[in-house]
């Protein structure tokens, strides 16, 4: 088990070199109806669902360092090709870089809609980080819940228990800041009544925080054999409201 502000550190100094930040691809992306994509290197977890394992384990790897105006011209090169209105920097964690983060932010035209997607684990860290982010109007941020407490973080992403509270905090800090957010959840190792749960204390934190996205597994054949490995149950059966099914 690591502390996942060590594993940030120790990440970023692999991906970062100054202002730049290594990115493994760009694309254009079907998701929030279009949407120009940017994949970076590195993240602070090690979840068993990732879809960019590769990346994650072995950053030193992989991709390219790019400096923040490589990655605005590439974001919206994108976008006015293919007509997009939103912009965003996927993959990997985009918070690790924060100088870097905040350096595209500021270059990106403001008629661009850019979608953060993160764990929330440093913004949960660091309130200062919520508040630099309120600079920007165009910015909306998603924070992606792995589990529904601590216990299901800590076995689905080999993070301290207290990474599920960095997350929570996270959502606390950037409503509190003023930034458009909300949360999003994986539930695919949850029984409903812990979703549940986890819905009301959000919906308690804040009413913004009513609707709960919810994530599903996608189940690649080397998440599967991860999830085989650590001897993890799971569900990617869905009820008609979002809920896993009644018998886990
Ligand atoms: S937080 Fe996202 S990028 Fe990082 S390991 Fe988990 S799923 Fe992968």
């Amino acid at each position: 088990m690591f502390d996942p502000i060590k594993k940030a550190e120790e990440v970023a100094r692999i991906v970062t070199r100054g202002e730049q930040r290594k990115y493994y691809r760009f694309r254009p992306a079907r998701f929030y109806g279009g949407i120009a994509t940017g994949d970076c290197v590195g993240c602070c977890l090690r979840c068993l669902f990732c879809w960019s394992w590769r990346e994650v384990v072995a950053a030193e790897s992989y991709g390219e360092f790019l400096s923040p105006g490589d990655v605005a011209r590439r974001l919206t090169g994108i976008a006015r090709k293919k007509g997009f209105r939103q912009v965003r920097i996927s993959g990997n964690e985009p918070t690790l870089a924060r100088a870097h983060l905040i350096k595209v932010l500021e270059m990106l035209p403001p008629h661009f809609h850019f979608i953060l997607e993160t764990n929330g684990i440093l913004i949960g860290h660091d309130r200062t980080y919520a508040e630099e982010l309120a600079r920007f109007p165009h910015l909306y941020v998603r924070v992606s819940l792995k589990g529904t407490d601590e216990k299901e973080f800590s076995a689905l992403t080999g993070g301290a228990p207290s990474g599920f509270v960095l997350q929570l905090q996270a959502l606390e800090h950037l409503a509190a800041a003023g930034v458009n957010c909300h949360p999003a959840v994986m539930v695919s190792f949850s029984p409903r009544e812990k979703v549940q749960a986890l819905r009301e204390k959000l919906e308690a934190m804040s009413g913004a925080f009513e609707e709960v996205e919810i994530e599903e597994l996608v189940l690649w054949r080397d998440v599967e054999e991860r999830l085989h490995r650590a001897g993890l149950e799971y569900h990617t059966a869905y009820q008609p409201d979002g809920m896993p099914p009644e018998q886990v």
